[in-house]
């Protein structure tokens, strides 16, 4: 069998490279792990193409690993095995708008800034927000969330329908355009979050919403991380609907100062959004002062202005490279635990100690009205002290996440990472999702080694 000639002539030249930087690209994603090169990269343009390349490879046995922008933080797209990266990003067009329904139908290559240019005519917005411009199909195949979620959900909530390609090339259509269904089991919520182990995604039906007439930003520092976490659960105890409730710690905040040249107050910080009408955001953002002023913050600042939101905003979404830009040559692990709101204090204050006790450098952010934060620790990948220390660390979060009724990943997903925690975290249900993937999957070659693999 030659891979690379057969694909060539199942699609076109230009489709298929065996090109050692393509290689080198799609062997890798934004984590620590080390990259592994697959044998082949595959630019499929439509789900025909994706259906030729599944067939193919099924009756060879050969592995195929979707890829799109390969922001993931786990190892997600890594080909542990070989064999083809399906690079998903050709397929990237909005099918549809339907602005009445609240609905957008896309290719899995979308991203979610071109998808935002584009419903921004329509008075319309994609909530789902994670750090990078990550693509729908890996949105989706992850279950992504980010900074909106505590106002409009997670990737899952905003899936209404999708188009996959199974491995043994059937195409099959999940879900509907209905805003509620009672119908059958939820095969949405199955492929949402499958990381690429069941099938690959070729088209989305997604929620969006209407643009809020108003939105104002406010920033509120703190003397600790308890009084930040306090707040927040007094917010969302008090109903404020906040658009946005983000935490970041002061080695981070440090970091941001550094790489944008700012002058943020070095110190504990949340940083809110309101979205609503003009009257309604004054309530909201003075309720919302009355509970921080309540728990001892030290500043409270009010941006209502594009400007100013985006100069606020921008420092929390820059906060994961800014930190990282300090220790040129390293690379970071980002932990990701969510934990019930009521244990978030304790399980960031334990993850500071941790990070003190084992002298490793590390800042902390989070959502904090999810109760998810990430500890992002810079390690020297060539020091193998080093990542076990690291190793050793998320170990002990995940087991304390775990005990505090949580799980080990809030959002970046289980890819290579967090595959060792599936079965305290799942117990005798990890039997059925492998018997689901053994059954959608039985030649394991959708990337195989993943998730609930070996
Ligand atoms: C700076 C930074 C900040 C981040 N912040 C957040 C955050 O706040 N919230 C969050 O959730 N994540 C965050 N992430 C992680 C990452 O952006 C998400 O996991 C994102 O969903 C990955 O999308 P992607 O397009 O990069 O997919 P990829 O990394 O290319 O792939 C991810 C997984 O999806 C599979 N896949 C991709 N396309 C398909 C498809 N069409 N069909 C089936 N499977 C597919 C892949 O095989 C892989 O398993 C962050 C990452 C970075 C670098």
């Amino acid at each position: 069998m030659n891979l690379y000639a057969d694909l060539c002539e199942l699609l076109r030249v230009d489709q298929v490279t065996q090109n050692d930087a393509e290689r080198m690209r799609h062997g890798q994603d934004e984590s620590y792990h080390r990259p592994q090169l697959p044998d082949v990269v595959v630019f499929p343009e439509s789900t025909d193409d994706v259906v030729a390349v599944l067939r193919y490879a099924n009756d060879r046995r050969t592995p195929v690993v979707p890829f799109a922008v390969g922001s993931s933080l786990e190892g997600h797209v890594i080909p542990v095995r070989g064999g083809i990266s399906l690079d998903m990003m050709r397929m990237n067009k909005i099918r549809e708008i339907r602005r009445d329904d609240f609905l957008v139908c896309v290719e899995p290559g979308v991203c979610k800034e071109q998808l935002n240019a584009a419903l921004k005519r329509y008075g319309l917005f994609f909530s789902v927000d994670p750090g990078a411009d990550a693509s729908m199909g890996g949105m989706a195949a992850t279950n992504a969330s980010g900074t909106t979620t505590v106002r409009y959900g997670v990737m899952r909530d905003q899936v209404r329908a999708l188009e996959v390609a199974l491995p043994d090339g059937r195409v099959i259509h999940t879900g509907s355009l209905a805003a509620k269904s009672s119908s059958g089991y939820h095969l949405n919520g199955l492929f949402v979050g499958s990381e690429g182990t069941l099938g690959v995604i070729t088209e989305l039906w997604l929620r969006v919403h209407g643009l809020p007439e108003s939105v104002s930003a406010a920033r509120a520092t703190f003397s600790s991380i308890a009084a930040c976490a306090s707040t927040a659960v007094a917010v969302m105890g008090a109903g404020i609907p906040v658009a946005r409730m983000e935490l970041i710690d002061e080695p981070t905040m440090r970091g941001v100062n550094r790489y944008r040249n700012t002058s943020f107050p070095e110190a504990p910080t949340l940083f809110f959004e309101f979205h609503g009408n003009a009257s309604g955001l004054q309530q909201d953002v003075s309720a919302v002062r009355e509970i921080a002023e309540g728990e001892g913050c030290a500043s409270f600042s009010v941006e209502t202005t594009e400007e100013g939101r985006k100069r606020l905003w921008d420092s929390r979404h820059v906060s994961y490279p800014a930190f990282r830009a300090q220790f040129p040559g390293k690379r970071s692990l980002a932990t990701d635990v969510c934990v019930p709101l009521t244990e978030f204090a304790a399980a960031v204050s334990y993850t500071r100690s941790l990070l003190d006790e084992a002298g490793m450098i590390g800042g902390i952010v989070g959502h904090a009205g999810d109760g998810n934060f990430h500890a992002q620790i810079i390690v020297d990948p060539d020091d193998p002290q080093d990542v076990g220390k690291a190793h050793d660390l998320t170990d002990r979060l995940v087991h304390y996440a775990l005990t505090s009724g949580g799980t080990c990943t809030g959002e970046h997903g289980v890819g290579l990472g967090k595959r060792a925690y599936q079965s305290a975290e799942h117990g005798s249900s990890l039997e059925l999702m492998r018997s689901i993937k053994q059954l959608i999957d039985p030649n394991n070659i959708m990337n195989p080694g993943k998730l609930v693999g070996d």
